[in-house]
């Protein structure tokens, strides 16, 4: 549909579902390119040229869930599984601090190993020893664990809601047995908690149509995120969505890198103050640009994997994932050159998001 740029709302948000739609759909190619422009300028008066480096331990593949796009589903068992000691785990948060990041994101899939005291004890050590900010991305967790976390000293949450589709949502994300699953109730209490708060969405799902995807861009606003993570759908051959795709709808969303970009764009237009991350996912779909052009359509973070060589080609969410064959020396050299080039600098410090520091410091922050 090509929308032409004098017809389309103007990029000051937060965007209804209605105008955001229309820059969803429009084909114009000027349109896109004020898009573009729209989110780094955005992004420029909302968090500055600095780009926030989050060191990211992906510290076990194991699994009980049985997400339909995942590749650590629990019923894959063509994953070698692993689950990093807590000292591999230090080990990597030192590394992290003496690369002068500022943040460890722990992520894995959702392993009852790594039970309530556990990961308050490891956040305590980490904190204890390096002072670093703690990003945990644990999947679904009780009231209790993200409770204790946080007063263990964990500052911030990761956990998407993938789509705002419900019926969708219920056919990929299947709850565990006799438990209800509502990822936006968790969400709130993250943030009632006090946790700085990060969801996001994947782009083109099979089954996910333009509708819901606008609604999820406005939840995005509605949510007061301080953080939004997305990428393109990847199918992994080994999961139901990968091997059998659902028929398509007519208003099939795309998987592609490009429609990706506008939905991270449109996420700048809705919340500048958020701290958005030019994902491996992007980067795998297009290992040439990916991150760099994320960070030129609304991104200000990355977060390079720090993960033990030996392990991490075997947290296969999706397939050809990138960084899965490089050290984290690699990967860092990788991304502060690809920084350079496009002229932004490494940010230092903890770096919250803009918009927490807004709503804990009161207008203008105060923490460094
Ligand atoms: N177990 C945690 C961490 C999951 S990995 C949790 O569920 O929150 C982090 C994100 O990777 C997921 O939230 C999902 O959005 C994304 N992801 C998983 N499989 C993917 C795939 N096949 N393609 C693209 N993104 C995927």
């Amino acid at each position: 549909m090509r929308i032409p740029l004098s017809e389309l709302p103007p990029l000051t948000g937060p965007l209804r579902a209605e105008a955001l739609l229309a820059w969803l759909r429009t084909s114009d190619s000027e349109a896109l390119e004020h898009l573009w422009a729209r989110a780094d300028e955005l992004r420029r008066e909302g968090v500055g040229d600095e780009v926030h480096l989050r060191g990211l331990v992906e510290i076990s593949n194991r699994c009980v869930r049985q997400c339909a796009y995942c590749g650590l589903r629990a019923s894959n068992g063509g994953v070698s599984r692993y689950a990093m000691s807590d000292e591999e785990i230090l080990e990597c948060a030192r590394k992290i601090r003496d690369f002068g990041w500022g943040t460890a994101v722990l992520q894995s899939g959702e392993d009852p190993a790594f039970t309530g005291e556990r990961v308050e004890a490891l956040v305590r050590g980490i904190k204890a020893e390096t002072g670093l900010a703690i990003t945990l991305s644990l999947g679904e967790r009780t009231e209790e664990e993200l409770r204790a976390w946080k007063r263990a000293g964990a500052d911030r949450y990761l956990l998407r809601f993938e789509t705002s589709d419900r019926a969708l949502f219920e056919r990929i994300h299947p709850p565990l047995p006799g438990r209800e699953c509502d990822r936006l109730a968790l969400l709130r209490l993250l943030r009632e908690i006090g946790f700085e708060v990060g969801s996001g969405v994947m782009v083109g799902i099979p089954g996910q149509g333009f509708e819901s995807l606008a609604r999820d861009l406005e939840l995005f606003a509605e949510l007061e995120l301080d953080m939004i993570g997305l990428g393109p759908f990847i199918a992994h051959p080994d999961t139901p969505l990968g091997a059998t795709p659902p028929p398509l709808p007519p208003d099939q969303v795309p998987a592609t890198v490009d429609m990706a970009f506008r939905v991270l764009a449109l996420a700048r237009v809705q919340r500048p103050e958020a701290n958005l991350p030019a994902t491996t996912a992007l980067a795998t779909l297009d290992r040439q640009q990916g991150r760099v052009l994320g960070l030129k359509r609304g991104a200000n973070v990355v977060m390079p994997n720090v993960t033990p060589l030996h392990h991490r080609a075997r947290y296969n969410i999706y397939p050809n994932k990138a960084s899965s064959n490089e050290t984290a020396e690699s990967t860092r050299a990788l991304i502060v050159g690809q920084l350079a080039s496009i002229g932004r600098t490494v940010a230092v410090g903890p770096g919250p998001s803009q918009a927490f520091r807004r709503r804990t410091q009161g207008a203008g922050g105060g923490l460094p």
